[in-house]
């Protein structure tokens, strides 16, 4: 018997607590206890990553990863598993590209380069031109067609480092390699160069996609190491008639059938009512995708794993969705919410995890006041965890589809000051996760899980 049985018999007659929240702490005791003693997870993350790196959308890496997440959540005795067809853009990067500076004065200089996701490639002949630095968009407008006709244009705006919450000085900053191509070609570029999207200084270049405007004309663009940023900005200044040579031979391949894959325990009392969580499966064809977002896949996959290992019963269905295709064309949510949409699906609520592996300290709830009212009452069973916030806020890419249906939808939110570190680069390996902070991360979904599943939230 527990403390907390002892405590409520106690004041019984006071009413002061209830035997139901008592014994909710004590199963939320034993889902993080179980998170942080089972090494499974760990295991799975490094298989996913280390055995399908680079599992963009489209490759046969992806394709590998769905057969593998299929074969994973098969063998641990769900009620359903299945997959769920799409179609996804496919693209190759092709042979390794070149960034190289040209200077009379200063020397030639490799610079650490790779093409943004989804860019044209500069032919195997490759592009020289003039640079023009850009660190603003307003200065990108000063320039206009007399600045840049002809040049490539070298953006570096850092992302901005006094936001505590990185997304935020990234959402500052991700037009350079966003909307840049299509904003220089405007004005007559003939490539983009972007400083890489991270505040880490390191010789890493981040890819990540980029959209071209229909009417202008498709550039190549490339993304360049924060070290190799600073290095051609100070090389600028010496020398102003710096040429830079570019060359990339990626290709555009159409779209393909993917899939997301789906996995249940079908509910004892309201099967047809579902709880749906999940991470995407994808990640860019430069890295294994730790962080971003193999752990969300992990975590959510948890949720069933630990359900079944402490023999809890949901009583609605509780589903995990490992989605295809979240950095490209969000294919996998689309065709997720499609699917609620034509199947009338009743969902309590949606969950995702896609902000890192790191020290999880609560979610951000797209919901009505309401609910965001009821999860703040939950507070007290997950703060001695560390899992403390609970505001209403915006949720992720995978599952923001489902918002039309009015459907709650929550996001992990984690420790986010190394995220950009890792994100969309060669450094997001699986040795970067710590697994006592992703299984923080496991333990919270898998505990507001149980909470939905008994209370509701409405
Ligand atoms: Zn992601």
């Amino acid at each position: 018997m527990r403390f907390t049985w002892i405590l409520c018999l106690a004041l019984a007659g006071l009413s002061a607590c209830n035997n139901e929240k008592a014994n909710d702490a004590d199963v939320v005791k034993d889902i993080f206890s179980e998170a942080l003693s089972d090494t499974t997870a760990y295991s799975n993350l490094k298989t996913l990553c280390t055995r399908y790196e680079g599992r963009i959308c489209g490759t046969a890496e992806a394709d590998g990863a769905v057969r593998w997440a299929e074969a994973l959540l098969s063998s641990m005795g769900l009620d359903t598993v299945y997959l769920q067809p799409m179609m996804v853009p496919k693209w190759n990067r092709g042979e390794e590209e070149v960034g190289k500076v040209l200077s009379a004065a200063l020397g030639d200089h490799l610079l650490s380069v790779c093409a943004l996701g989804w860019a044209v490639g500069t032919g195997p002949e490759g592009v020289t031109a003039e640079v023009v630095e850009v660190t603003s968009k307003d200065q990108l407008e000063k320039l206009g067609d007399a600045g840049i006709r002809g040049k490539i244009v070298f953006y570096n705006q850092p992302m901005d480092p006094t936001h505590y919450y990185t997304f935020e000085s990234y959402g500052e900053a991700v037009w350079q390699r966003a909307r840049g191509a299509s904003m220089a070609a405007r004005y007559g570029a003939v490539a983009v160069i972007n400083r890489s999207l991270t505040m880490a200084s390191d010789d890493y270049p981040h890819t990540g996609i980029m959209h071209y405007a229909d009417t202008l004309p498709k550039i190549p663009a490339l993304a360049v190491s924060t070290v190799g940023a600073d290095s051609l900005s100070g090389w600028l200044k010496k020398d102003p008639a710096i040429k830079l040579f570019l060359r990339t031979t990626s290709q555009d391949h159409g779209e393909v059938t993917s899939y997301n894959v789906i996995g249940e325990i079908r509910g004892s009392e309201k099967p047809d009512e579902i709880i749906a969580f999940g991470g995407h499966i994808d990640a860019w064809d430069n890295t294994q995708g730790a962080h971003d977002d193999g752990v969300g896949v992990i975590q959510t996959i948890e949720v069933l794993r630990i359900f079944k290992k402490l023999g809890i019963r949901p009583k609605h269905t509780i589903r995990v969705v490992v989605f295809m295709d979240e950095e490209v064309a969000q294919r996998g949510g689309a065709a997720y919410a499609a699917s609620v949409k034509a199947k009338n699906e009743k969902h309590l609520a949606a969950i995702e995890s896609d902000r890192g592996g790191f020290t999880p300290y609560g979610f951000s709830i797209d919901a009505s006041p309401m609910t965001v009212g009821k999860i703040n009452n939950w507070k007290k069973l997950l703060e001695p965890y560390g899992i403390w916030s609970f505001k209403k806020g915006g949720s992720g890419v995978d599952i923001r589809d489902l918002q039309p249906m009015n459907i709650p939808l929550l996001a992990l939110v984690s420790d986010s000051q190394r995220y950009f570190d890792y994100q969309h680069s060669p450094s997001d390996t699986w040795d970067k996760v710590y697994p006592r902070e992703m299984q923080l991360g496991s333990a919270a979904i898998t505990s507001i899980v149980f909470l939905i599943d008994n209370y509701g939230l409405e």
